[in-house]
C-alpha cells in the first residue's frame, strides 16, 4: 500500500496502481483529467455495511445515497452488492431505472419534490418516498387519489441535532430546511395526515444528521430522540414502525488527519441501540435503514491530472497547475475541502519539497491542494488526487466550458471506461443559434 491513508498499491515500475491497472497507463489511454475507481473497494465498502447487518441477524436496508456518484455502471455495482438506493431527483431516478435497479429498493428524497418527480416515482412504484413537508403530502395525496394508487412513505424529521464532523450540536430550534420538526408538533400533525390516508402506508421515521461523521454519538442520540417520539405514538395511538432510517454521513479519509471509524462499528452500535430502545418501549425491532454515500464511493475513486505550467515564487510558494480543477472537483472551492495526492509516475520517490496544486479555471480560488509534499515535479507528470470518488463527478460543472472527464472502472487488472469524456459537440449540443 502506498500509504496507510489510501488503499492503493505501487507496481514494479514505481507507478501507482488502481484495481491492478497502472494509473500512468490509464492516463495515457483515456486522457486526463480522469476519474478512476477501484471497483473492489466499492464492493468492500458495500459489504462492510451489508454483511455486518447480516451477521447481526437484523432486517436492514443499506441504501447508497446516489447523489455521491450516480452513473449507470456505479448503480449496477451497488445493486450487485445487495444495496438499496436513494435518489433525490428525476435525473437520479432516471439513471437508476436505466441501470436496471430494482424499483422496490429505490427511495426518493428531497426537500422540494415537484409534482413531476413525485408522479414519476409513484408511476414506477418505487419502494418508498421519504416525505419532507406538508406541501409534499398535499401533492402525494392528490397523485394517489387521481391514479388510485398506494405508496410506502417514511417521514423525515429533524431531531434537533446537527453533526459537525468531530462533534454534534443540539439545536434547540431545529433551524433546517429539511423535514418535520420533531418537537414543535409538526411531526405529530404529519403523522395524523399520513396515517389517515388510505393510499399511504406510513412505515416510520427518517433522520439524517449530517456528513463526515467520525463518531457514533450523534447518530445514537438521534436514534434515542426518534424512539421517544415513537414511544408516544405507540402508547397513544398504537403505532408500530416497520422502519427506522438513520441516514448517512459515515466519515471517510480525505487526509491523514481524518480518522474514520470502521463502518461495521457504526452498524453494530446503531443496531444495538435500536434493539435496546425497541425493547424498552415494547415494540418489535424495526427494519434498520442507513444511507451511506461518500462511505461507498469516496475512497474508491481518485482523479488523474497532467501537470502543465509551474510557478515558483521564491520564499513564498511553488505552484503547479493541472489540466482540471474546480470543474471536476468543486469541493475545495466550495467548502475548503482538503485532499492528498501523489505523482502516479513517481509514486515510489520520496518528497523533494512541497507544491500547491492549482486548477486551470479563471478563479484564484481554484486550488485543489495547498502545500502537498511531492518528489521533484516536471511538466507531464501525472498527479493522482485521492478520495475524489464521492461528490467529484456528481458536482462536476462546465465553468470555462471545460468538458466533464471520462470515468474508468478498474478491477482485477482490467480497466473499462464507464463514462465517455464529453466532447466539444456535447458542450454546444443544446445551444441554439441566434442569427
Ligand atoms: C447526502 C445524504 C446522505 C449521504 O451523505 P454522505 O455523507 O455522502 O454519506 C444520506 N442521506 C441523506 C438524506 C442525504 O441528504
Amino acid at each position: 500500500m502506498i500509504t496507510d491513508n489510501h488503499p492503493f498499491n505501487i507496481n514494479k515500475a514505481g507507478h501507482l496502481e488502481v484495481g491492478g491497472v497502472d494509473a500512468v497507463q490509464l492516463a495515457s489511454t483515456y486522457g486526463t483529467p480522469l476519474y478512476v475507481y477501484d471497483v473492489s473497494i466499492i464492493r468492500e465498502n458495500c459489504r462492510s455495511f451489508v454483511r455486518t447487518f447480516q451477521e447481526l441477524g437484523v432486517r436492514a436496508q443499506v441504501a447508497y445515497a446516489s447523489k455521491a456518484f450516480s452513473t449507470i455502471a456505479m448503480l449496477q455495482v451497488v445493486n450487485q452488492e445487495g444495496m438499496s438506493l436513494d435518489v433525490v431527483s428525476q435525473g437520479e431516478l432516471y439513471t437508476a431505472l436505466k441501470a436496471g435497479f430494482p424499483v422496490s429498493k429505490i427511495h426518493l428524497h428531497g426537500n422540494n419534490k415537484s409534482l413531476e418527480e413525485l408522479t414519476m416515482a409513484i408511476d414506477h412504484d418505487i419502494g418508498c418516498i421519504v416525505v419532507d413537508n406538508f406541501h409534499e403530502i398535499d401533492l402525494i395525496e392528490r397523485i394517489l387519489e387521481n391514479k388510485n394508487k398506494t405508496i410506502h412513505v417514511l417521514m423525515r424529521v429533524t431531531p434537533g441535532i446537527e453533526a459537525n464532523t468531530h462533534q454534534y450540536i443540539m439545536t434547540g430550534n431545529d433551524d433546517s430546511k429539511f423535514g418535520f420538526n420533531l418537537n414543535n408538533g409538526q411531526a405529530d400533525q404529519a403523522f395524523f395526515r399520513l396515517r389517515n390516508n388510505r393510499n399511504i402506508y406510513f412505515k416510520g421515521l427518517h433522520s439524517h444528521i449530517g456528513s463526515q461523521l467520525f463518531e457514533t454519538e450523534g447518530l445514537l442520540l438521534a436514534a434515542k430522540l426518534l424512539f421517544q417520539k415513537l414511544d408516544d405514538w405507540h402508547t397513544e395511538y398504537g403505532f408500530t414502525p416497520d422502519v427506522l432510517n438513520l441516514g448517512g454521513g459515515f466519515g471517510v479519509r480525505y487526509t491523514e488527519r481524518d480518522e474514520p471509524l470502521l463502518y461495521a462499528t457504526f452498524v453494530r452500535e446503531l443496531t444495538a441501540a435500536v434493539k435496546e430502545h425497541a425493547s424498552s418501549i415494547g415494540i418489535p425491532i424495526p427494519e434498520i435503514w442507513i444511507e451511506p454515500g461518500r462511505a461507498i464511493a469516496g475512497n474508491a475513486g481518485l482523479t488523474l491530472y497532467k501537470v502543465g505550467s509551474m510557478k515558483e515564487i521564491p520564499g513564498v510558494r511553488n505552484y503547479i497547475s493541472v489540466d482540471g480543477g474546480m470543474t471536476d472537483n468543486l469541493r475545495p472551492a466550495l467548502y475548503q475541502a482538503e485532499y492528498e495526492g501523489v505523482l502516479a509516475n513517481k509514486a515510489s520517490l520520496p518528497a523533494a519539497g512541497t507544491v500547491s496544486v492549482a486548477g486551470k479555471c479563471c478563479e484564484s480560488g481554484d486550488m485543489l491542494i495547498w502545500d502537498l509534499p511531492l518528489p521533484e515535479v516536471e511538466p507531464n507528470d501525472i498527479l493522482a488526487v485521492f478520495s475524489t470518488g464521492a461528490y467529484g463527478y456528481s458536482m462536476a460543472n462546465h465553468y470555462n466550458r471545460f468538458s466533464n472527464p471520462a470515468v474508468v472502472f478498474a478491477e482485477n487488472g482490467t480497466a473499462k471506461q464507464v463514462v465517455r469524456r464529453e466532447t466539444y459537440q456535447d458542450m454546444v449540443k443544446n445551444d441554439i443559434s441566434y442569427e
